[in-house]
């Protein structure tokens, strides 16, 4: 593999990214019309995130001298059995971009890209945060789950995510 090859997988992987922002987007839109506001915001401030994990490729692909190419995204899916499913698959795409992401960084180290390679370990890091944050969601939505009047309240809770954290 030489580093054009590796910019072609990684502009690959940047697509990757925007489709999770178009993903959370979309859970978003589902929220809202679920009455949910605060999940929807919480969707909202995640799918922002997701662009700019797209834009940190873009800037890395282009810092080192290779072209990104725009292909499609996939359409996400948009409805959904409810809040725990919604976040059931929020976490399971994020083990899939950890996966993708160990394998960009084991693409590196065999070609040997340490710029690439700290570059990939900021998303490594990142990554364990995304899945152990979608997975406290699981689990206190599960906590809710039997309760309208819980299920309100940690609506009102995910409402108070800023729109720039994680
Ligand atoms: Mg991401």
């Amino acid at each position: 593999m030489t580093t054009k090859d590796l910019h072609a997988v990684m502009n690959e992987h940047l697509v990757k990214e925007l489709y999770a922002a178009y993903l959370y987007l979309s859970m978003a839109a589902y929220f809202e019309s679920e009455n949910l506001p605060g999940m929807a915001g919480w969707m909202r401030a995640q799918s922002g995130e997701e662009y700019q994990h797209a834009m940190k490729f873009w800037e890395h692909i282009s810092d080192r001298g290779g072209r990104v190419r725009l292909l499609a995204i996939d359409e996400p899916p948009s409805d959904f059995k409810g809040a725990i499913d919604a976040f059931e698959q929020a976490l399971e795409h994020e083990k899939q971009v950890s996966a993708e992401i160990d394998k960009l960084y084991e693409r590196a180290e065999e070609e040997h890209d340490h710029a690439a390679e700290v570059f990939l370990q900021w998303f490594i890091t990142e990554q364990v945060e995304e899945e152990k944050t979608a997975q406290q969601m699981v689990d206190t939505l599960k906590m809710a789950e039997d309760s309208p009047a819980a299920l309100l309240m940690v609506d009102r809770e995910f409402g108070s995510r800023g729109t720039a954290t994680g």
